[in-house]
């Protein structure tokens, strides 16, 4: 590839979300949103009418330092959280897994990411199984541990995104140690985070791909520490209701198990996450340091967090189950072949003469048949419906439980405007053209 230092790194001309404003009013609304779920959680609190909520919620806030400091920098959490990092950082360190190769960057380099989801999940189940395997009744006091300092745990995820945003911020000026492709010693910044101004770039994050030697911290936070930290919450919901109430729900198995099945999909499919946008666009830095580790685990776990309060063991019975059940997996089916067939075709592995597709300047294809003749973003259809199925358990006595789809609703429209801004920009009329073809955007005849 030709080019110096400008052609490596651009400067990055529009701000997402409105630029510093809208990075700010994140920063700030954030982590506030989820300390208010923690706290609803935490007290028996929620639902019980939004002004009886605000009021409590008020009371329960913080007042002075030494409290804050309580929720904040509990030691016994940041110990426990530091603990459950490290390990993560040492097994995927250690365990063996396949190499591959990421998409070529800017200076014409190609990352290597090790593979070791399965080998990593299956470690990771077998040492839980065998932990409640020798424990009293099957009474693990992580779990209770888990359950009873949501608020403290919520507080260090929140800390500890920041400190680590600021951390691969500050490195993002730190030379390389040996020269990129182009022979210059700058590391390959994110088309997003080169803005200029300190806040936004730490926000939307300034390094596109921060490593320390060939730890990528970025996919290790997408699909580790807080994707099986979810899965942890869970399970210390279902563990709370057997120990408390004798019983465990069938609402609260359904959703533990509905989700439990995505976050496996996640992480045994985790080749799928190198080719997205996460990793090849954006750089990591606040936004998704704390999406991956504090926002992800606390919200994603609110229907099992509502389901496992004491006056919530609702039962739903099986007809419910199965229906709701026959709402995720036809999500599930959407999702995960949509996406088999574009990396299908992409890989070669369809038969092109004999489906619709435009080829565009840059030699690749752009499908219009099967799922992607129906919309540009089936797929997104697929997982909001999984969403959906999450949420059904709950009931219909609040819409609390409902956050997720209309917060996922919204992302999937966000995601789906910049990667529509960034086909427009790729292949121009061929793009166009695509439109034409395919002019639903997600729900095909609908939107
Ligand atoms: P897509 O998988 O839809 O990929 C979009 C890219 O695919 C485009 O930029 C373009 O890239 C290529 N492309 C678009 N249309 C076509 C076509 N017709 N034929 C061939 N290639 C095409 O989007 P994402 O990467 O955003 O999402 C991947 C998955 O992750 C989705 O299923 C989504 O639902 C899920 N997701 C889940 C989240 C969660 O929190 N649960 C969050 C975000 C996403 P190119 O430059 O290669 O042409």
């Amino acid at each position: 590839m030709a080019g110096g230092k400008a052609d490596i790194n651009p400067r990055t001309t529009h701000r997402e979300f409105f630029g510093v404003p809208g990075a700010l009013g994140i920063t700030l609304g954030l982590p506030l949103l989820i300390m208010g779920i923690a706290y609803c959680c935490d007290g028996e609190l929620l639902f019980k009418g939004f002004k009886i909520e605000v009021e409590r919620l008020i009371e329960k806030t913080p007042a002075d330092a030494s409290e804050l400091a309580r929720v904040f920098f509990d030691k016994q959490c940041w110990v426990a959280y530091l603990t459950w990092f490290g390990v993560f950082v040492i097994f995927d360190q250690l365990l063996p897994g396949t190499h591959l190769k990421g998409i070529p960057l800017r200076d014409g380099t190609q990352l290597q990411y090790k593979i070791n989801g399965r080998l990593f999940l299956g470690v990771f189940l077998s040492l839980l199984a065998s932990r409640a395997l020798v424990s009293d009744s099957y009474y693990l006091p992580e779990l209770d541990f888990v359950y009873d300092h949501q608020v403290q745990l919520t507080g260090v995820t929140i800390v500890f995104s920041f400190l680590l945003s600021s951390a691969v911020y500050l490195a993002s000026f730190v030379p390389l140690t040996k020269p990129n492709g182009v022979g210059s010693r700058e590391r390959i910044l994110s088309i997003n985070g080169n803005s200029g101004n300190a806040f936004y770039d730490w926000f939307i994050g300034r390094e596109l791909n921060p490593r320390v030697f060939s730890w990528d911290i970025k996919l290790f936070c997408e699909l580790r520490p807080g994707l099986l930290l979810w899965l942890l919450i869970n399970l210390s919901c279902v563990h709370h209701q057997y120990h408390s109430a004798n019983t465990i729900s069938d609402s609260l198995l359904l959703v533990t198990g509905l989700q439990a099945f995505y976050v496996f999909d996640g992480v045994l499919n985790e080749e799928g996450v190198i080719s997205m946008m996460d990793i090849t666009t954006d750089g990591f830095g606040f936004m998704l340091a704390f999406g991956d580790l504090a926002w992800l685990p606390w919200v994603y776990s609110l229907q099992a967090r509502y389901l496992a309060l004491s006056k919530n063991p609702t039962n739903i019975g099986t007809l419910n189950c199965l229906l709701i059940m026959a709402v995720s997996f036809l999500g599930y089916y959407i999702f995960h072949s949509a996406n088999q067939q574009k990396s299908d075709f992409r890989m070669g592995r369809l038969d092109h003469e004999n489906l619709r597709c435009i080829k565009t300047k840059t030699g690749s294809k752009l499908l219009c048949d099967g799922w992607w003749g129906l919309s540009q973003h089936i797929n997104y259809f697929g997982d909001w419906l999984i969403g959906i199925s999450w949420c059904l358990p709950t009931g219909f006595n609040t819409l609390y439980t409902y956050f997720y789809v209309i917060y996922f609703g919204v992302l999937l429209l966000h995601r789906q405007l910049r990667d529509e801004a960034k086909c427009r920009q790729k292949y121009g009329k061929e793009w166009e053209q695509y439109q034409k073809m395919v002019p639903y955007k997600i729900i095909p005849y609908l939107y």
